[in-house]
């Protein structure tokens, strides 16, 4: 599709990041693009409808990037889902596996109104950990997952069925 289009171009490949063998996708390209980036949010927008989240939730950093503009452009709130001790407050923590060890993701526990809808976003899909962590956090701070978009699903890392019967909205798969 369209979007998939200019999702692709402006992803530039980097080849050996963050160590050898792997092939890093960098997206800043496309947040870097004024008409681009606003295509892409308002595609993400339109795929889940306005009115049906009440609050954004970004997977930290660059998750925090798409999750700002979709609260800005719909009148809804950003929630942060960090990296572990970053927090200021009081938080929960759900640790999910790296290739080597283990890291941990955070949410305020009053980060949500019971029952609030949350649209829960992150630039790149790939082995899923980051997200199973993600949405389960909000589900027991007490949100309602409405969504989960990436801008990029990297399909061989299996992430979608990772997250099964989730389901993953990306707007390029590759
Ligand atoms: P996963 O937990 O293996 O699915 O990795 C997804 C997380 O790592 C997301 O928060 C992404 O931002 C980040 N990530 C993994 N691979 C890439 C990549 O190629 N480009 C950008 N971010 C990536």
């Amino acid at each position: 599709t369209d979007l998939a289009a200019i999702v692709e171009s402006g992803t530039v490949d980097v080849p050996d990041f963050p160590k050898p063998g792997v092939v890093f996708k960098d997206l800043m390209p496309l947040f870097a693009d004024g008409p681009a980036f606003r295509q892409v949010i308002d595609g993400i927008i339109a795929h889940h409808g306005e009115g049906s989240f009440d609050v954004v939730a970004g997977v930290e950093a660059r998750g925090f990037v798409v999750a700002a503009a979709i609260a800005y452009a719909t009148g809804t709130g950003v929630v942060p889902v960090r990296k572990a001790g970053k927090l200021p407050r009081k938080a929960l923590s759900a640790s999910y596996e790296l290739e080597y060890g283990e890291a941990a993701l955070e949410v305020h526990e009053d980060a949500f109104i019971a029952g609030q809808r949350v649209l829960v976003v992150d630039d790149v899909l790939a082995t899923g950990g980051t997200a199973a962590a993600a949405l389960e956090l909000v589900e027991r701070a007490g949100g309602t997952v409405a969504g989960f978009t990436v801008l990029m699903e990297l399909a061989f890392l299996k992430g979608r069925e990772r997250l099964s019967p989730r389901t993953v909205h990306a707007l390029l798969t590759v």
